[in-house]
């Protein structure tokens, strides 16, 4: 059966059905999950929570999704918090990163999780799709055997297109920091979440998400 036609008949895909397998989720812990703005104003809204109580924000060299906070050329990335741990060896989980007594890792996001997450480990590269071999997947090496091409290629360039988006909604942030006056209020994470929250169709319609 076509994967539009599983995903109709409301069967699980390929990919889904290993992501659900999968114990470990080893990706989970060794990845940082960057977000765009539909992805935190669609947890914060499903969720009722803030986004600062399930984000992190990374220092980083200028890039298109990079926002800043004043006007001292510092940039950085937004993405999912990790779980506060005492361990230094190991990455630290995910924020949203839960197990089961029998020792099962689970998603505690289900299909609120981001587009990073959806997407993950495929990528299109020059208009073709790709499955990253180098990709924190500790349990699997994928192939395009795993996965519903037609499908994976719909979703993974729908968030090439969230993330263009999201590039468009930063650089206009960024525009606003550097257009603040001497004297101003500084601006914050909170500021910065709450302008995402204002200019994300997402936080209207919470759980319009592509599903996987
Ligand atoms: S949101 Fe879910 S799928 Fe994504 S890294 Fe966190 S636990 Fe894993
Ligand atoms: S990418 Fe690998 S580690 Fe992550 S859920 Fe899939 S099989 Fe597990």
């Amino acid at each position: 059966m076509p994967a539009s036609e599983r995903q109709h008949a409301g069967l699980l895909l390929s990919k889904e059905v290993l992501w659900l397998a999968c114990k470990e989720k080893t990706c989970c812990s060794v990845r940082v999950v960057f977000v765009t703005d539909r992805d935190v104003a669609r947890i914060a809204s499903a969720m009722h929570v803030e986004p600062w109580s399930f984000l992190a924000y990374y220092e980083t060299p200028p890039r298109p999704d990079a926002f800043i906070l004043d006007a001292s050329g510092q940039h950085y990335c937004l993405a999912l918090a990790k779980q506060p741990t005492r361990r230094t060896v190991t990455p630290a989980p995910c924020i949203f990163l839960v197990q089961t007594r029998d020792r099962y890792r689970r998603c505690g996001l289900g299909d609120l999780r981001p587009a990073a997450c959806k997407t993950f480990p495929s990528e299109i590269v020059e208009g073709v799709l790709h499955l990253a071999l180098q990709s924190g997947c500790s349990c699997r090496t994928w192939s395009h055997g795993d996965v519903d091409i037609e499908a994976e290629s719909t979703i993974a360039r729908w968030r090439e297109a969230e993330l263009s988006d999201y590039c468009s909604v930063v650089a206009r942030w960024n525009d606003l920091v550097l257009a603040r006056q001497a004297g101003d209020d500084e601006f914050d994470l909170d500021d910065f979440c709450a302008y995402l929250l204002s200019t994300s169709d997402a936080a209207r319609h919470p759980i319009q998400a592509v599903s996987l």
